[in-house]
């Protein structure tokens, strides 16, 4: 009879952005649901498989440098992802691999999986029934909620609607379910993402789903407002700046959600802008006024691209003057790069890349002295704050104010213990505060990036979900 340990062993390797490591999730869910194992590493693994990226030409180099690696140590590679929505570009490189499936697809993948290597029917090895919380990418107390799938939307530089299709959006009852199976098991910071995270719901008409005696219709604002309710952390990413963002900012303002919101604006001047095929520049910094003013504590995030194809030295200036006065806290740049396919590709006045970076570093520079004086200004407050890992010594700690989302924010560097001053501190033996704690901390110190302070209190954690293993939905 089959045991655990001659469960078939599978290797991973997950690339690409949040949306795509929830895709991972689900593969590895259903590969540990259905027994088998996960390989730690390539001489463990009897197939390997590799979800892709393939937003711009960099990742997909990776992906398939990736692949190769994979092919060279097992010889038996599974694609998915992104990529995978371009099966030549990939057998043209690596014709060995043994199937491709596109983004989002657990059911090709495990097909092809059961053709190499045919499930174990032994019922002591399936280890997880597939209802319940499966494999998990992120530390157990923060989980990325994807609410939908695809983008309606056709920025010029972007291919993901043709790769991932147009949105489609996931009933709210499914949501709940599974935001409320994650706090139950650790959760305490829910970070909803899509490719459009506001135009959640209009594929489906914003139907209605019936979730514990409530009707909710799947539209954001609704959404959001049951995510609040499970006492987790809720941090929306990704969001278009379209009207109805107004209620979603109010719910901020009224401490039911993070009062942080990641809004990814991409460039200020209105020629860029057009050709890129976004949304206006007075649209914006109107809507960031509305934001600010309705909840003054907002956290805004945005991420923008220099050297797009015809940006001139005046189009840069006006995203400069731009970031001097919507004053964001925090700020991502990408200098352009190609994607194959996309309809930018054909356009004409491409930025020699010696610009491109020169611009990049410029823009760095000047959003650095804002975020820098943004972040002084915090210093003195006592702030709540998410541990995410242990630092050096016993007593510190890495962690993340509400601001401060994982990956792409700044840390919140803390202490307690012997190592810290204050009298509160140092009552908090080194060792008290674990990860996925939530802590107060006193801000006594502030870089470009990133805060120094001691921790004065742990925050006890009261999740308004019924004891571990109810079972949540509708
Ligand atoms: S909103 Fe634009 S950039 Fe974002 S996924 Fe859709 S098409 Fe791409």
């Amino acid at each position: 009879m089959s045991t655990q340990t001659d469960a078939k062993k599978v290797g991973f390797i997950s690339l690409g952005c949040p949306k795509a490591l929830v895709d991972s999730e689900q593969i590895l869910s259903r590969l540990r649901a259905e027994g088998y194992e996960i390989a730690a590493t390539y001489d463990d693994a009897d197939t390997v498989i590799v979800n892709t990226c393939g937003f711009i030409s960099p990742a997909v180099e990776e992906s398939l440098q990736a692949i190769g690696e994979a092919l060279d140590a097992t010889g038996r590679v599974i694609v998915t992802g992104c990529l995978g929505e371009r099966p030549e570009q990939i057998q043209e490189r690596h014709p060995k691999v043994h199937a491709i499936t596109g983004s989002a697809d657990v059911d090709g993948v495990m097909n092809h999986i059961h053709d190499l290597l045919p499930p174990d029917k032994n019922p002591f090895t399936t280890l997880l029934p597939e209802t319940e919380v499966g494999v998990k990418l992120t530390p157990r107390h923060y989980s990325y909620l994807k609410i939908a799938e695809g983008c309606n939307h056709t920025c010029s530089f972007c291919i993901i609607p043709k790769l991932r299709g147009r949105q489609v959006s996931r009933d709210a009852r499914d949501i709940l379910a599974e935001a409320w199976r994650l706090v139950g098991t650790g959760t305490k910071e829910l970070l909803v993402i899509a490719q459009d995270t506001s135009a959640y719901g209009v594929d489906i008409r914003h139907r209605t789903s019936h979730f514990r005696g409530q009707e909710i219709p799947a539209h954001l604002v609704d959404l959001v407002t049951q995510l609040g309710e499970t006492g987790a952390w809720v941090r929306l990413h990704y969001i278009y700046p379209y009207p109805h963002v107004d209620k979603l900012v109010e719910l901020m303002a009224a401490g039911k959600i993070l009062p942080y919101l990641d809004v990814p604006l991409q460039h200020a001047a209105p020629t860029v802008l057009k050709r890129m095929r976004r949304p206006g520049p007075s649209q914006q910094l109107e809507a960031i006024k509305r934001w600010r003013k309705i909840c003054p504590e907002i956290i805004l995030r945005s991420t923008f691209i220099v050297g797009f194809p015809g940006e001139s030295d005046e189009d840069f200036q006006a995203l400069l003057d731009f970031l001097q006065e919507a004053q964001l806290d925090r700020v991502g740049c990408f200098t352009y790069s190609e994607v194959q396919e996309a309809d930018a590709t054909h356009f004409e006045g491409l930025v020699p890349e010696e610009i491109k970076q020169q611009r990049y570093e410029r823009l760095m520079e000047v959003q650095q002295e804002i975020s820098a004086a943004k972040l002084q200004a915090r210093v003195g407050r006592i702030e709540e704050v998410i541990i995410d890992d242990y630092n050096d010594e016993p007593g510190q700690l890495i962690g993340r104010s509400k601001a401060d989302a994982p990956g792409i924010d700044g840390n919140v560097f803390c202490v307690h213990g012997e190592l810290a001053e204050s009298e509160a501190a140092r009552a908090i033996p080194a060792g008290a505060v674990k990860i996925g704690d939530i802590v107060r901390v006193l801000i006594e110190d502030a870089d470009e990036y990133d805060l120094y302070g001691e921790v004065v209190e742990i925050v006890p954690w009261n999740p308004n979900v019924p004891k571990m293993g109810h079972r949540a939905g509708s």
